[in-house]
């Protein structure tokens, strides 16, 4: 080797080694940094969501639906341990608890037991923890999450254990389960006593500082559908919940419910299904944005069930001689039921574990997904 070349191979080397080493570093450097970080979970559930709701918002939106920023989608089966066609209880519960129980309960398995949840464990565990809904907070949905009931009318009962329970943060309506009850019982009180911070009027505004919890209960049932008036709560709501959930500390999982997609399909009504989905998916971009921000977050969007067998059919009319004529340039949106249906649903998954949720899976799967991964 003459000496060019000698000093070009330690050149060479030198360089070689140094660029491995500061790989290694950078390598190291995520690894450290998604440690310190908490890992949070955000799971928005579309009551009644199905392919043709889902759809609705790439038709009736002037932008890019938000569903199209992520990257791994799966779909899930939604019958229930009693019925092919599931209910909003028994759907949610699916996730909550991880197994098959009958239509109508909530938080207990098919013998009406009651069964620990993801949130409640988690809770044990020092996570934080919120429910979100547009309608109200103890409607089946985000019930399914905290209470433990043998029938999804119980709702006086579910906003006792509401009050009684570890949640950090919730917002939806619902006031008259707590305040105006058939046993004259009232439980704001009880919920100032208990650390939160009670707002019946508005999501704006600002708890005072001391508040260690937040309650936000802003209609006596549900809220306003969106399509007559409601305002940006289910997005402001979000953005509030993050906020207060997020810590430097602790990790948290919120849930997120697009309560009324499925009131709109029980109803028949287009315009409903598509601005209820409209508010959802914007809400799913808070989320996003978020995840996207801090890092280490997963975020789920899914549906316990489709409802009213909505689609987005071709207009026809009949012209002479009975001859259907149809339009495949013109949409009516178009319902076969004013109850459930049970043809899958999608699954979007983001950041974190998000791979895991790829693939055709029953709802219960949810669940076991959740507690893999908050196990690790
Ligand atoms: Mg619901
Ligand atoms: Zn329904």
């Amino acid at each position: 080797m003459n000496k060019t070349a000698f000093y070009f191979f330690i050149g060479f080397f030198f360089f070689f080694t140094s660029n491995c080493y500061s790989k290694v570093q950078l390598k190291e450097q995520f690894r450290t940094d998604s440690v310190s970080k908490p890992f949070n979970i955000i799971f928005l559930i579309g009551d009644g969501m199905g392919l043709s709701q889902l759809s609705s918002a790439y038709f009736y939106s002037a932008s890019e639906p938000n569903f199209s920023r992520f990257p791994v989608i799966g779909l899930s089966k939604t019958q229930s341990g009693s019925h092919k066609i599931t209910d909003s209880a028994a759907g949610a519960t699916a996730f909550s608890i991880g197994k098959k129980t009958y239509n109508g309960a909530i938080g207990v398995d098919m013998d009406t037991n009651a069964v620990i949840t993801i949130t409640e464990q988690l809770s044990n565990q020092g996570w934080r923890t919120g429910y979100i809904s547009t309608s109200s907070i103890t409607h089946a949905t985000p019930a399914s999450f905290y209470a433990h009931v043998s029938s999804r009318i119980m709702q006086e009962e579910i906003a006792k254990q509401l009050v009684y329970s570890n949640v950090d943060f919730f917002a939806g309506g619902g006031y008259r389960w707590f305040m105006n009850r058939s046993d004259s019982i009232d439980y704001s009180d009880t919920l100032l006593n208990r650390g939160f911070f009670l707002d019946t009027n508005s999501i704006d505004t600002n708890p005072d500082s001391k508040a260690s919890r937040l309650a936000y209960l802003l209609a006596p049932d549900g809220l306003q559908p969106k399509h007559l008036g409601r305002d940006d709560f289910l997005v402001k709501a979000t953005e509030k919940g993050i906020g207060f959930l997020d810590s430097k500390e602790k990790p948290f999982f919120l849930v997120v419910e697009g309560s009324q997609i499925d009131w709109g399909g029980h109803a028949n009504v287009g315009e409903y299904v598509i601005e209820e989905t409209l508010d959802f998916d914007k809400t799913i971009g808070v989320a996003l944005d978020y995840a996207v921000k801090h890092g280490n977050t997963l975020v789920v969007v899914t549906a316990d069930h489709e409802t009213g067998g909505f689609t987005l059919a071709a207009e026809q009319n009949v012209g002479p001689f009975k001859t259907i004529n149809r339009d495949y340039n013109s949409i009516v949106p178009t319902f076969s039921t004013g109850g459930h249906s049970c043809t899958m649903v999608p699954v979007f998954a983001y950041g974190t574990f998000s791979d895991h949720f790829s693939g055709v899976f029953e709802n219960t799967k949810l669940y076991a997904i959740f507690k893999e991964i908050t196990s690790k």
